[in-house]
């Protein structure tokens, strides 16, 4: 708030009010409106995605919410997932979806491809597509783009376009609660350099709604198995490795050591955090490996570490400054850490 007590809006507007109206005006005459999300959705996809389709439902417009893939058993609780469509799980019916739909809004994601197996439906549908996002370098398919790379989450976005609308009075607590999940997952619960005083305005007027935020990190956060646990602390133990000459920490699991734990999508989310919240370390990487033998990678850094640009120089990657990722296919785990430890130096310099 000013001292008039009027809401801060975002340093960097995102969008005029012009165009915020006009947004609403196409979403009421659509017929058919598909809202969309990244591969592998984590809480800012899930949360930003239900977010808008709750707002919209509580407004008298029906949208449908669509993923790529399944997203993590920990974002099951999250109103509105028994609506999703899952490309992965029926691709027949989201693809006749995203060919009837109008306009289709393309949330937390900069560029067709992070969509993996949906990306050519996506492409060939005749819908108008927008995006809202805040990964940097946003690619120019849209027919409108909202990017904002400062700021710390798309929900938070997805909240300044209801606050565009004129609508943040009308948030119902199912809405609050998806938005409330995808600023507190993409900030670390609050703790980045991305949280503003508009960050903590937004949650305000969130909490303002009488949403229950006590219960949306309980479900998120303290819902694990016990595998998953075991397989935090075999990844701590067994498949650390720390260079402190370049302050970095890397953990591989195998993807044989995911199937002892019995692995479930999600159950990895954190692990690279724990490597980087190590004593001197100021780079982590998080590698696993998948049964046809591909790597996933996540990279998280502090300050002005850059692991987006190592992650699009050498891992067909991206993301942001201090969280990225990418994918190394030309070998083994093993070929993987002698490369790590031979460009450490180059990447992250020496302490
Ligand atoms: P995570 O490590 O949580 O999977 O991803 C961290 C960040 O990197 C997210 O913002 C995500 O969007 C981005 N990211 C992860 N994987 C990829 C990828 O394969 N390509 C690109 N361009 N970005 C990625
Ligand atoms: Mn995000």
């Amino acid at each position: 708030m000013d001292l008039n007590g009027n809401m801060l809006q975002r340093a960097s507007a995102t969008m005029t009010s012009a165009e915020a109206g006009a947004c609403w005006v196409e979403l009421q005459s659509a017929e058919h409106i598909v809202v969309t999300a990244h591969r592998s959705p984590d809480g800012d996809a899930v949360g930003s995605v239900l977010g808008l389709v709750n707002h919209l439902k509580s407004k008298g417009i029906r949208a449908t919410p669509i993923f790529p893939d399944r997203f993590p058993s920990n974002l099951n609780w999250m109103p509105g997932t028994d609506e999703v469509h899952i490309h992965d799980e029926s691709a027949v019916e989201v693809e006749g979806l995203l060919q009837r739909a109008e306009i289709i809004v393309c949330l937390d994601f900069n560029g067709p491809s992070r969509t993996g197996g949906m990306e050519q439906a996506l492409r060939d549908s005749p819908a108008k597509k927008w995006v809202i996002d805040h990964h940097q370098n946003p690619e120019q398919f849209p027919d409108r783009l909202f990017s904002d790379p400062a700021c710390g989450s798309t929900c938070e976005l997805i909240f300044d376009l209801i606050l565009g609308w004129g609508q943040v009075a009308e948030i119902t607590q199912d809405t609050a609660a998806c938005i409330y999940t995808g600023i507190m997952t993409d900030t670390g619960s609050f703790r980045f350099p991305s949280v503003t005083v508009h960050t903590h305005e937004v949650l305000g007027w969130l909490l303002a709604t009488g949403m229950n935020h006590a219960l949306v990190h309980e479900q998120t956060f303290d819902q694990q198995s016990i595998d998953q646990v075991q397989l935090h602390g075999f990844a701590m133990s067994e498949r650390l490795k720390v260079w402190p000459d370049a302050g970095l920490a890397m953990i591989s699991l195998a993807h044989g050591d995911l199937e002892r734990f019995h692995y479930q999508p999600g159950d990895t989310e954190g692990l690279v955090n724990r490597a980087l919240g190590l004593a001197g370390v100021r780079a982590a990487i998080f590698a696993k490996e998948s049964k046809d033998g591909v790597i996933k990678l996540s990279f998280r850094s502090v300050g002005d570490i850059n692991v987006r640009d190592i992650a699009a120089a050498h891992f067909d990657g991206g993301g942001h400054v201090n969280a990225a990722g990418g994918i190394y296919s030309t070998g083994t785990l093993e070929a993987l850490q002698e490369f790590v430890e031979a460009q450490r130096e180059a990447w992250f310099g020496t302490k």
